[in-house]
Formats: C-alpha cells, sequence, structure tokens
C-alpha cells in the first residue's frame, strides 16, 4: 500500500467508525472518533480517528485537518492530565513504508515515561479491563471548549 490507492470502505477503523466492530472509546463527536490502541506502544496509547473517509492525512480536506488536529491536541492535554507522562509523541503514517498498517486516516498519541522503551508497532494485546480505566480517566480529563 503506497500513498495512492482506493479507499477500502470495509477497513478495520472504518467498521469501527460505523459500529460495526467494537472499541474502548476515549471521545467521540461530528468529527473524529477516539479511542484505545488495542496493541499499545505504551500504556495510555490513544488513536484519533477522522471521519472523513480517506487513506492518510495527504488526502483530508484543510477542515477535516484542522478539526482533527485541535482535537488530537486536546486529547494529548487530557493524556497529560490523567497519566502524568514525562513526553508525548504525536505521530501519523502515511503509506506502508513509513509505518501505516491501517489504511483510513489516523493520529497516534503515545505517553512515555522517562528510561521506559517505548513498545514494539503492532505488539501485544493489551487487557481490556486496563484500556476501559485509562479511557475513562483520560475522557474525564478532556476540556471541552
Ligand atoms: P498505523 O500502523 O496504521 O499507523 O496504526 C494502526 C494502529 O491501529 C496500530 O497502532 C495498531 O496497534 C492499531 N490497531 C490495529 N487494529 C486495531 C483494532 O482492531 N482496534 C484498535 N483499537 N486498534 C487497532
Amino acid at each position: 500500500m503506497s500513498l495512492d490507492g482506493d479507499y477500502d470502505p470495509d477497513n478495520i477503523f472504518a467498521k469501527i467508525l460505523k459500529g460495526e466492530l467494537p472499541c474502548v472509546k476515549v471521545y467521540e463527536d461530528e468529527h473524529i472518533l477516539s479511542f484505545m490502541d488495542i496493541f499499545p506502544q505504551a500504556p495510555g496509547h490513544v488513536l484519533v480517528v477522522p471521519r472523513e473517509p480517506v487513506r492518510n492525512a495527504l488526502e483530508m480536506t484543510d477542515g477535516a485537518l484542522q478539526a482533527a488536529i485541535v482535537r488530537v491536541k486536546r486529547i494529548a492535554n487530557a493524556v497529560k492530565t490523567a497519566l502524568a507522562p514525562d513526553g508525548i509523541i504525536l505521530t501519523q503514517f502515511n503509506g506502508a513504508p513509513a509505518g501505516q498498517t491501517v489504511f483510513h486516516v489516523h493520529f497516534h498519541i503515545i505517553p512515555r515515561h522517562e528510561g521506559v522503551a517505548l513498545g514494539a508497532h503492532g505488539g501485544g494485546q493489551a487487557d481490556m479491563e486496563v484500556l476501559k480505566d485509562q479511557a475513562a480517566r483520560i475522557a474525564a480529563a478532556i476540556e471541552h471548549p
């Protein structure tokens, strides 16, 4: 999967957006759905998935991208409040050679703690009860405008 190609409306995030597959939700509104990554690279790894049905950020409309990145910042601040990390990675991959594995545009929010190595991308599956607890704490810390 390179940068160009057709959008697959049955990709895993499209199914989550449509409610056909479950997720551990952090936040949603008309622009995005945010949920816990089930193969977290660190505890508290959150995904922000724009509702716009495109493969990557380069294909997003300016308005959808602006709305998404503002929400990424807002949720990252909630991660900071809820989990007190030492640092936070905000990242976003475009095309398989860049590390993208799900071809519906999305952003990663990954908390980092001093001296703790970053886990593998797409590593082991997290405990659902732990994810639910983290999601509830992050959701409670979101400051709504
Ligand atoms: P990408 O590699 O495309 O940037 O990121 C895709 C992310 O989605 C990975 O971090 C992976 O762990 C996560 N992921 C893959 N399948 C699922 C799933 O079914 N549910 C959730 N919540 N995350 C998923």
